[in-house]
């Protein structure tokens, strides 16, 4: 959809979106979702327990729940400043779950072994600008380098 609106933004010819839809759909074999949030382990655990163990853990779950919002609430205070502090960025980035390369659900695919593929994305808040340094395992692995 970005690229829909940067053709509307530079003033390009353009058909109307949902003829653009229908053609990125059906043409070019690619679709739109929303990617899946990542699940904290945290609260995911916590969601697992029986009530018992439960109130046992509610304080410090609680204080999980509390950290969260105050990490929320100052990445927004952050990118809030760096508004209008010109030496302030404000990111966050993620490495992308393993993308096996080729991709495929054919089941004579199931026993080949696949080049792993990463993505580490980055994402400057203010700007709204992402880059995704996308790599395979025959550059480097997923490490810090
Ligand atoms: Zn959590």
């Amino acid at each position: 959809m970005q690229l829909y609106k940067k053709c509307l933004e530079r003033g390009f010819n353009f058909v109307k979106k949902p003829l653009y839809e229908n053609i990125f759909n059906t043409e070019f074999n690619i679709d739109f979702h929303e990617p899946k949030k990542d699940q904290c382990t945290t609260c995911e655990s916590y969601r697992n327990y029986n009530e018992v163990d439960k109130k046992q853990l509610k304080e410090s779950y609680n204080k999980h729940l509390r950290d969260k919002n105050l990490s929320r609430e100052q990445k927004e205070k952050d990118a809030e400043d760096a508004k209008t502090e010109k030496n302030k960025i404000v990111t966050v980035y993620d490495l992308q779950a393993v993308l096996p390369t080729p991709p495929g659900e054919v089941s004579s695919f199931y026993y080949k072994s696949k080049l792993a593929t990463y993505n580490f994305t980055v994402y400057n808040i203010v700007p709204k600008q992402r880059y995704c340094n996308v790599w395979s395992e025959h550059c480097a692995k997923r490490g810090a380098n």
